[in-house]
């Protein structure tokens, strides 16, 4: 510990109430997604507390982005300040958006409450924690270290919980994650306090449909099922396609252990008639299923390769062919994500590993999530790789009900952060 470190250390203890107090404004702007409410609101919040402090302010709406409309907006920040001299410029992308509310809660959602040291509210782990955090970090830096070299950056953008095309892919398409304007990103998400998350493993999203042959349900003979030939496909899956996955493992640092494998789940299954609405009350008619379909979920390793993946399915549904001399079927992507890594090496996964150290006096762990993030456009997009995902709060309570963050937790994290920009900046 430097006499810089403990100054850092001190300056954000000092600021514990603030960083309750930033939480929980945070938490009572209900900037729910979908649909997106409140985006401009909690963009505006930031911008004027960041502007006070001496940043550069840019509201972007992502216009044109998928769910973009003049009733939902979709509002990105993103602060900048300049230091004295030349020098790296160290980004913190938060998402401000948090998904639905769910049932099962005992405190209010949107109310922020501080009860035996956490605070409670939806988006309070995951990931309004982590967005004061870094706030209170930057500013605990710019009162103790004015003078630095570089820049500090604060963004807080939209639709993570959808994708992330009317944020941060939005944003990294007009260069703000171009390397030479930004060198090292880190994102603030629920990975725990001293844990450095490097990465995401890769998804494939696609539709199976089978096709069958409408008949009357009494002469079934007289059709041909297509939720009989979607269940051949599932045979096909568990006999072969599950034992496959569950045989290759990864090298990548992956939480929690079972998903060190490939993994695909289905997500949904339709077959035959539309199901009715909750208040009709008739009887369904009796019909030969003509069509059946299912969405599957696969993801990846970053051993292995997206073609071979698709390969896989395809290969699959042809030995169903081979063998049901009716089978027909067609297969739709929906939608990828390449996996990604950083490198243990890179400057941005050093110095936090560093200031994790010293707050905590414990190493690091590195861990790879299994479910992708913004870090996938920073990636390809941006094409800066020294990214990496580190914030307070226990990932396994993001998007839950009684979803709460540990005030001690957001102090330390906030102290690792200061301590990264005074490695990185001062
Ligand atoms: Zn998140």
């Amino acid at each position: 510990m430097t006499k810089l470190d403990d100054a850092l250390k001190l300056a954000v203890a000092a600021k514990e109430a603030e960083l309750v107090q930033l939480c929980q404004d945070l938490i009572q702007i209900p900037t729910l997604n979908p649909p997106g409410l409140k985006y401009f609101e909690i963009c505006e919040f930031l911008a004027a507390r960041l502007r006070d402090k001496g940043f550069v302010v840019d509201l972007i709406r992502a216009e044109g982005a998928p769910a973009d409309s003049d009733q939902y907006p979709r509002w990105n920040m993103v602060a900048r300040r300049e230091g004295t001299r030349t020098g790296d410029c160290v980004h913190f992308n938060s998402h401000h958006d948090v998904v639905e509310v769910g049932h099962g809660w005992t405190t209010d959602p949107f109310g922020g409450a501080l009860k035996d040291g956490r605070v409670y509210g939806r988006g309070a782990c995951d990931m309004k924690g982590g967005l004061a955090s870094s706030v209170i970090a930057a500013e605990a830096f710019l009162e103790t270290c004015p003078d630095f070299a570089g820049a500090i950056e604060i963004s807080a953008t939209a639709d993570e919980e959808s994708g992330g095309y009317g944020g941060v892919a939005y944003l990294a398409e007009r260069g703000y994650f171009d390397p030479d304007r930004v060198q090292h990103v880190i994102i603030p998400e629920p990975l725990n306090k001293d844990r450095i998350c490097l990465g995401h493993r890769g998804v494939w999203w696609a539709e199976i449909e089978t096709k069958g042959r409408i008949a009357h349900g009494s002469m079934p003979f007289l059709g041909d099922s297509a939720i009989r030939h979607m269940g051949a496909v599932l045979e096909e899956m568990e006999r072969y396609l599950y034992p496959l996955l569950a045989s290759k493992h990864t090298d990548m640092p992956v939480v929690p252990e079972g998903a060190k494998q490939s993994t695909l789940n289905i997500n949904s299954i339709h077959g035959g008639e539309a199901e009715q609405g909750e208040d009709y009350t008739g009887l369904p008619a009796p019909c030969v299923a003509d069509r059946c379909r299912i969405i599957i979920d696969r993801r990846f390793l970053i051993e292995e390769d997206i073609d071979q993946v698709k390969a896989e399915i395809t290969s699959m549904l042809e030995r169903v062919k081979a063998e049901r001399p009716k089978f027909e079927y067609e297969l739709r992507d929906l939608f990828e994500v390449h996996p990604t890594m950083t490198d243990e090496n890179a400057p941005v996964v050093r110095t936090v590993q560093a200031a994790i150290e010293k707050v905590l006096s414990r190493q690091a762990e590195f861990v790879v999530s299994p479910g992708t993030y913004d870090q996938k456009h920073i990636d390809r997009i941006g094409r800066l790789k020294n990214c990496i995902a580190y914030g307070p709060g226990i990932l396994d309570l993001a998007h839950q009900p009684d979803e709460w963050v540990g005030v001690q937790d957001m102090v330390d994290a906030a102290q690792v952060m200061a301590l990264t920009l005074a490695e990185l900046l001062a």
